[in-house]
């Protein structure tokens, strides 16, 4: 049966966006290039446990594999503030387990999956999109989702420039026989081994670690490699993956005639993290409700469809480009001026007005953290000496 809606992609954000429209009546059928969904698996896997809730997931012990507290962020010189709260505020996930658990739910509501299966072109008739080609072969449609993830080639093969910066490669890998706290993920700045971006540390149990970082340059394996040495002495690392992490701002235009994009390709991703599971699939969900309406009405036309843009930029553009100039901000600091901001935050007694803010905040949403954080006059103070006034200032101009 020709599917009324076709999605490009079987990451979270196809998945969640195909569930939708399937579950509102209509055929839906995703094209994943690879073979098992949720392969190869590059991610860290921590997803906060109320972005799950909005996601409707539920948290499940097929995919869970811990729950984190809370977490240290390290300076470049290796002093760091800690961060815990009373509550789990994260779970870290095993990702290729999480897709195929959502995929799992998608077959329940019908959604068809076509594996193996890489689309090489968007069809497009008189300026609408009409299906997509696959092998050469035409696959027929009324609206196409594109899902494809960072950096749309795909897009840009069917002659659509999405011009999205930011795009960095993220490498992971797992360590065993390590000593870390289980509640704690860590977070460590330094130009040394993640200039632009930042290292992590993600607690499996008390012994096991996914260890990784992002970075602008082609040595990322081997800045891994000297960061777990820093960190742990000598540590085997198993599994190394690397993919693409979106740091950049959402792109400026994400509804075409036919043609919706949603997750990582439209920039839907928080860039202080370059996390984009829960934002990306949250912005899923509403292109697949407006899928669902056009496909109702009968026109997927670009005006159709242009409510998809209202919607998603409405709830999470502007938290998106706050946490892009957070991202900016850190970017443009020397480590000298991290080391300083840390020690001035401790030094001030700092940490316990921060983990109050965190543990109030929405870890998907940080602009409202960013600006209660710009409202605490001691908060304020130590950061205008650490971050300078220009730089500070651009940030809270956005905050009004
Ligand atoms: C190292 C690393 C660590 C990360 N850690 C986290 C984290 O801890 N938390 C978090 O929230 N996010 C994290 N992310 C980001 C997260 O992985 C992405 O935001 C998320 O996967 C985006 O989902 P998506 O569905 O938009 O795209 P993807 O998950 O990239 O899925 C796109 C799918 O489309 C398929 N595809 C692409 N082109 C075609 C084509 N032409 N035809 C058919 N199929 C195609 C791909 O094979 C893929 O399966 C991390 C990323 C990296 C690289």
């Amino acid at each position: 049966m020709k599917p009324e809606a076709a999605v490009v992609g079987a990451g979270p954000a196809g998945i969640l966006a195909a569930t939708v429209i399937s579950t509102g009546g209509f055929a839906t059928r995703v094209y994943e290039e690879h073979p098992v969904i949720g392969e190869p698996n590059h991610c860290a896997g921590v997803l906060s446990v109320t972005g799950l809730d909005k996601l409707g997931v539920d948290p499940s012990d097929e995919f869970i594999q811990n729950r984190v507290y809370g977490g240290r962020v390290y300076a470049p010189d290796g002093e760091f503030i800690e961060i815990r709260d009373r509550k789990p505020r994260a779970y870290v996930v095993d990702r290729a387990r999480f897709d195929r658990y959502l995929a799992d739910a998608a077959m329940d509501a019908g959604v068809e999956f076509m594996l193996s299966a890489r689309v090489d072109g968007l069809r497009f008739m008189e300026g609408t999109c009409m299906g997509v080609t696959v092998g050469g072969g035409v696959h027929e449609s009324w609206i196409v989702v594109d899902a494809e993830g960072a950096g749309g080639r795909l897009l840009s093969r069917s002659g659509i420039e999405t011009r999205q910066s930011g795009i960095m490669t993220g490498y992971n890998a797992e360590i065993g026989g390590v000593e870390v706290d289980p509640e704690l993920v860590e977070v460590w700045f330094g130009d040394e081994f993640a200039e632009g971006f930042y290292a992590w540390v993600i607690p499996i149990d008390d012994s096991t670690v996914r260890c990784g970082l992002g970075t602008a340059g082609e040595d990322g394996y081997d800045r891994l490699k000297g960061f777990v040495k820093r960190r742990f002495g000598a540590a085997k690392l198993q599994g190394v993956t690397a993919g693409q992490i979106c740091t950049g701002p959402p792109v400026d235009r994400a509804a075409y005639s036919g043609l919706l994009l949603a997750g990582d390709v439209a920039g839907q991703v928080k860039a202080t993290t370059g996390g984009g599971v829960v934002v990306g699939g949250l912005c899923a969900q509403l292109a697949g409700e407006t899928a669902v309406d056009a496909l109702g009405s009968g026109d997927a036309c670009w005006g159709r469809l242009s409510g998809y843009e209202r919607r998603w930029r409405g709830l999470y553009e502007r938290e998106l480009k706050t946490m892009y100039t957070a991202r900016r901000l850190l970017n443009r600091m020397p480590d000298e001026r991290l080391n300083r901001l840390l020690a001035g935050l401790r030094g001030a007694g700092l940490q316990g007005v921060l983990g109050d803010l965190v543990s109030r905040g929405d870890m998907d949403m940080q602009a409202g953290i960013i600006r209660e954080a710009a409202r605490n006059p001691r908060l304020l103070y130590v950061l205008l000496r650490g971050v300078g006034v220009a730089a500070l200032g651009e940030l809270v101009s956005l905050l009004r």
